[in-house]
């Protein structure tokens, strides 16, 4: 099998439960009692085995990421059974990197010690505002209190990194009231910070209260006016933006798991929803929905519920969009090299004129430089892939 580089591959597992659904969510989740999460911990262990019997030949994983849903609410000695079937089941690497994502709420100096007791390295933190109105808002069950206990928690158990969820576009977020979030995040010295735009998905609460008026969207010109603010506050505070959405206290606090999807690396996802690529062009993913991801399994079956073979028109196209949005940038020799494909040639006009406004940096790779970075969608969007 090619694999990308030389790197191996990641494994993402998706718990889809949360004790509460927030009403601008649109993932994959559901609430769920014990009975209901044991059902699924047992479609996971016949889905392990059924991806180890299809890809046991993988290199081992160098990175395994639970994500949701919130995976905190799964108690430690079931995330502790998981684990152990994965290790039944495929290689993992000695050096392997496992990260949580965990809600505040479910943050104890005891369990996080369980969690460091079961090899978690890493513990994504979604805090998503440090204003308690901000937090009302959006419909959350803590308060700021609790997301800053949860920090303090999981230094306290020494995790290798910590990293905090901040969402920013909230109808009344002002420059100033997020100036102040943004100190707040400061001030928790996290390792990692990711910044997510609220957006208003369709069939959600807050898309319903949009339509009926009770909400109103921000205007995308201070949307903008808010990401830059942050990224001029957090750079100052020693926060590399390494990608659009995600700031890192220096080199080793960026997040392996997702440079697996920045850079076309294999990763297995297991779990409803989840998505999977081997490397070279070949992608797939599951049944969303809880039950039939369930049903399939239970009989027997592949929970997939689709996949595709990428052309090299859309692999350019992915490559492209990835390394516009990060500071290791656009790979035009790994591009040519792999694909066949010489972006420099094709844009050299569009190039040139960016390097000399400002925008990227270097030839045989392309790398935005913070400006760049700010449009980076739009930059990408402009190349020229074929
Ligand atoms: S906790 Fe996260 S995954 Fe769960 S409903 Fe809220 S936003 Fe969605």
């Amino acid at each position: 099998m090619p694999y990308a580089a030389d790197m191996n591959p990641g494994l993402y597992i998706h718990v889809p439960f949360c004790a509460r659904i927030c009403p601008y969510c649109d993932f994959a989740v559901t609430t769920g009692a014990e009975a209901k999460r044991r059902a699924y911990l047992r479609s996971l262990d016949a889905e392990i085995e059924q991806a180890a019997a299809a890809h046991g030949d993988w290199l081992a994983f160098e990175t395994i990421y639970f994500g949701g849903g919130t995976p905190s609410v799964l108690p430690p000695a079931q995330l502790s059974d998981i684990l152990d079937a994965v290790r039944r089941n495929f290689s993992v690497s000695e050096d392997l990197w496992l990260t949580l994502e965990a809600n505040p709420e479910d943050v104890t100096d005891e369990v996080a010690g369980a969690w460091r007791h079961l090899g978690f390295r890493s513990l994504s933190l979604g805090v998503q505002a440090l204003d308690d109105e901000r937090l009302d808002f959006l419909g959350r069950t803590h308060v700021t209190e609790t997301a800053r206990d949860a920090v303090r928690a999981a230094r306290s158990v020494d995790f290798d990194l910590v990293s905090i969820d901040l969402m920013f576009g909230a109808t009344g977020q002002t420059q100033r009231s997020w100036s102040r979030e943004l100190e707040a995040a400061i001030e928790l010295q996290p390792d990692h910070i990711s910044l997510y735009q609220l957006t208003y998905h369709e069939d959600t609460p807050f898309w319903k209260w949009l339509q009926s008026g009770r909400r109103a969207e921000l205007p995308e010109p201070q949307q903008a006016d808010l990401y830059l603010q942050a990224v001029e506050q957090l750079s100052g505070a020693g926060f590399d933006a390494y990608e659009v959405s995600n700031f890192s206290r220096g080199r080793k606090a960026e997040s392996r798991h997702n440079r697996k999807y920045w850079e076309h690396a294999p990763y297995l996802g297991l779990g409803p929803s989840a998505h999977s690529f081997d490397g070279d062009r070949r992608r797939w993913w599951n049944h969303r929905n809880l039950p039939q991801w369930e049903a399939a399994l239970e009989r027997g079956e592949s929970p997939l519920a689709g996949a595709e073979t990428l052309d090299t028109d859309e692999l350019v196209t992915e490559a492209v969009m990835f390394g516009m949005r990060t500071r290791k940038g656009l790979d035009l020799a790994e591009v040519e090299a792999r694909l066949g494909v010489d972006l420099e040639a094709l844009n050299e006009v569009r190039f040139n004129e960016w390097r000399n406004r400002g925008l990227v940096k270097g030839h045989r790779v392309l790398r935005p430089t913070p400006s760049g970075m700010a449009i980076a969608d739009r930059l990408a969007a402009e190349i020229l892939t074929g």
